[in-house]
């Protein structure tokens, strides 16, 4: 009952700061969203863990790691064949700008989704060579054998092909939870920048976009205090000091 209430509480406020950053009364900078070019303030959004500050457009709703991930497609643009074939695993807000880029693109879940195809990521039946691009965003996190995982991106992307695979970074340097263990977010690891080695070992090429070098009007930080774990729901996830944290979408070329 609690929870509930807390979490109608989050909800309202949230929504009170989405009513005033629309009507452009919210204190605060200024941002652009890149996903639907709206200008002006982004409210704090209030989650199960610490509020972000600055987080989500009020207009789309695109979080900050919706913002990098469209400034990246627009640097694969050019990357991908006329004709190309698409994949995404987990449709998300990305998903409209996806199904654009590609002549023929498909949407795939672990769970049953309205336009989706059935797909469990470390057992594809899927053929070799058969997609221009593969996008899994945030996926990974949740699934213990992710080195499967990133083996069969790899089997069923065209030679030249991109994987756009990104994980939350959340801690100093990645770590893995215990079997059975999972956090309040349902990861099984908490991931650091080093977690984009292990697809060093699998393509030929992975180049890092990060917050530090896109235009910071799009505000591609996540502003969230990270020191409050571990905790009772994310027993094994480590602290990190700082207010503000990078984030980081890596471009893999098979
Ligand atoms: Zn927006």
């Amino acid at each position: 009952m609690q929870a509930l209430a807390a979490r109608v509480r989050r909800k309202a406020m949230h929504g009170a700061g989405r009513a005033m950053a629309l009507a452009g009364i919210l204190p605060g900078p200024r941002f652009r969203c890149p996903v639907c070019g709206f200008i002006g303030s982004f409210p704090t959004t209030y989650g199960a863990n610490a509020p972000r500050r600055y987080c989500r457009c009020p207009k789309c709703g695109a979080a900050e790691r919706h913002r990098l991930q469209r400034l990246v497609i627009e640097r694969i643009r050019d990357r991908l064949p006329a004709g190309a074939r698409g994949l995404q695993f987990a449709p998300d807000p990305m998903t409209p700008v996806l199904c654009g880029l590609c002549a023929d693109f498909i949407t795939a879940d672990i769970m049953p989704r309205q336009g989706s195809i059935v797909l469990d990521m470390t057992r594809m039946e899927l053929p070799d060579d058969a997609f221009d691009l593969v996008y899994a965003s945030h996926v990974l996190e949740h699934i213990p054998a992710d080195r499967a995982a990133i083996a069969q991106v790899h089997r069923i992307l065209k030679p030249g092909g991109i994987a756009i695979l990104p994980v939350p970074i959340v801690a100093p340097k990645t770590v893995e939870y215990p079997p059975g263990v999972t956090d309040g977010d349902g990861h099984v690891r908490a991931p650091g920048l080093d977690y984009y080695d292990r697809y060093r070992e699998r393509f030929a090429e992975v180049e890092l976009v990060t917050s530090a070098e896109v235009d910071q009007a799009t505000q591609p930080w996540i502003y969230e205090d990270r020191t409050i774990f571990p905790n009772a729901t994310a027993t094994c996830r480590p602290a990190m000091p700082g207010e503000r944290h990078l984030d980081a979408v890596p471009i893999c070329r098979k």
